[in-house]
């Protein structure tokens, strides 16, 4: 099943008004298991670098990395905590070069296996040459940050998610298995459909204009046409954003003002840890500035915990919002009044209690049990106080 819900960045360019698509936190059901599809292993041309030769190519098969079984069926049973690359696989593995002003263009499918993540790469997407390296170093301070694993034990691995619906119903993974690293599609929207990035704990689906090459971008009249859609610097927010989605999804079910809250306060935090030592980060830090949904009622020490439990469910697609900006806010009051490990305290309850929620399908009593989870750790007055700290720093007051 797959159900999307919309949002807006949380940071808007300075030059720009307009919101930004960035995110959501997309369900659906990985692919262990399910029937092999038509695959076309003859559809593989030969990738080529940009002339400024920021990549590498090496042979798609099996790396020392890999256990080679029969790829002829790929669903079969298997350790999914393993690296499993189907040895016919006509998609080159590329290496990029770690500078930022050099640039790959992707004429094929192929993918990156960094220390963390595979990057899955469609047709037509342009990648600086520090991309991966970035990437990598948002998951390890999401990590660190969170105060959880990005690849828990106890998450239930499985093979790389079927996401045809992104390639005309064709699956250039089917059967890849990335082991506990993080596969994160880059994907293009070439007919401008509004496809918008999405995350689930299985994966990351990133669609970010940032990434689409120029003669991709200037074939589409409604991308040519409108060049503000696009800036000059890659959009590590969302980046980030959904990553941290993935990365708590794995670990525990979070109601949707937790689980996007983690995101967007996320977002923010990252990005000021890693912009001295990432130059491209603080590109992105340096050329956007905060930016706050508004919320339909002023929070304060009354309202806040029943504002929790009810999770702003009355609000339309249209209208989602005021669950990300609560959330940021949340953990923002969260992380300065009980300290760092507020969420590695929440995401031990959570499970210790088996705590569960499905995010989009608004559940009452489970949202009160979530707001009972966070009076238990962090004691009967957290959300009167939450309230307060809101009146008193002007957060969530319009
Ligand atoms: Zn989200």
């Amino acid at each position: 099943m797959n159900r999307r819900l919309f949002a807006s960045n949380r940071k808007t360019p300075l030059l720009f008004t307009a919101a930004v698509l960035a995110c959501c936190m997309l369900l659906c059901a990985c692919n262990k298991g399910t029937p092999k599809s038509g695959r076309n292993t003859s559809d593989g041309e030969k990738l080529e670098g940009s002339d400024t030769a920021a990549v590498t190519t090496t042979s798609g098969t099996t790396s020392a990395a890999t256990t080679a079984t029969d790829d002829t069926q790929p669903y079969v049973d298997r350790d999914y905590t393993q690296i499993y690359i189907p040895d016919s696989t006509p998609y080159k593995k590329i290496t990029l070069d770690g500078v930022k002003d050099h640039h790959f263009i992707a004429d094929d499918f192929c993918y990156i296996e960094t220390e963390r993540s595979f990057l899955f790469l469609d047709k037509d997407i342009e990648l600086p040459g520090d991309f991966a390296d970035n990437v990598d170093a948002i998951i390890n301070e999401l990590e660190n940050q969170l105060g959880i694993s990005a690849c828990p034990d106890s998450f239930d691995y499985c093979g790389v998610t079927d996401n045809s619906i992104y390639y005309g119903g064709f699956n250039p993974w089917e059967g890849w298995c990335t082991g506990k690293k993080i596969p994160i599609f880059l994907m293009v929207d070439r007919e401008s459909k509004g496809l918008i990035s999405c995350a689930t704990a299985s994966d990351a689906v990133l669609v970010i204009y940032e990434c689409f090459s120029d003669e991709l971008w200037n074939s589409v009249p409604e991308y040519r046409d409108n060049p503000w859609r696009r800036f000059d610097y890659m959009d590590y927010d969302s980046i980030a954003h959904e990553l941290t989605h993935t990365i708590t999804e794995r670990n525990c079910d979070l109601t949707d003002i937790l689980t996007e809250g983690i995101a967007q306060y996320m977002a923010g935090t990252v990005i000021d840890a890693l912009a001295d030592d990432y130059p491209s980060i603080g590109e992105y830090k340096e050329k956007t500035e905060p930016y706050d949904f508004s919320v339909p009622e002023a929070v304060n020490a009354d309202n806040a915990e029943r504002i929790f439990i009810e999770d702003y469910n009355t609000l339309t697609a249209m209208e989602r919002g005021p669950e990300y900006v609560y959330g940021k806010y949340l953990y923002n009051f969260l992380s300065e009044e009980y300290g760092a490990d507020y969420f590695s305290r929440l995401n031990t309850y959570i499970t210790a209690n088996g705590l569960h929620y499905d995010y989009g399908y608004y559940d009452g009593d489970a949202t009160v049990k979530y707001a009972e989870a966070i009076k238990s750790i962090f004691g009967d007055d957290v959300f009167t106080k939450f309230g307060s700290w809101c009146v008193a720093n002007n957060h969530l007051q319009e």
